[in-house]
């Protein structure tokens, strides 16, 4: 099986590991034989797929509906926002915002933005 690539930040996705892949394909319709592109497989790692899905509508048709897709995974399952979390303080430990109180963020209080 091929590494997979976060499209968003270029960072490499395990196999099995964490991520919103969006297939992505086109055929023709009324018109025979029917023509089928190959599918694409586009992977987003759980920070790029939480930070998608908070961010502004992007531009284009294709975009946005790819972003609506994001946004209803993300916000059905508070365990990609927990992973997105994790990765974070795991790898990026000290970069992260002051929030005004002793700890960090916890997924808790990041889940509210994610009821839209
Ligand atoms: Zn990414």
């Amino acid at each position: 099986m091929d590494n997979l690539f976060c499209l968003r930040c270029n960072r490499e996705i395990e196999p099995g590991g964490k991520s919103v892949a969006v297939y992505l394909f086109a055929q023709t319709v009324g018109v025979r034989p029917r023509q089928k592109s190959p599918a694409q497989r586009i992977c987003f790692c759980p920070q790029c797929s939480v930070s998608l899905a908070m961010g502004p509508a992007p531009e284009g048709a294709l975009n946005l509906a790819a972003w609506q897709m994001i946004r209803d995974i993300v916000g059905a399952d508070p365990a990609l926002t927990e992973a997105a979390w994790e990765s974070l303080h795991g790898v990026d430990e000290g970069m992260l915002p002051a929030t005004g109180t002793a700890g960090p963020v916890s997924p808790a209080r990041i889940g509210p933005y994610f009821e839209f």
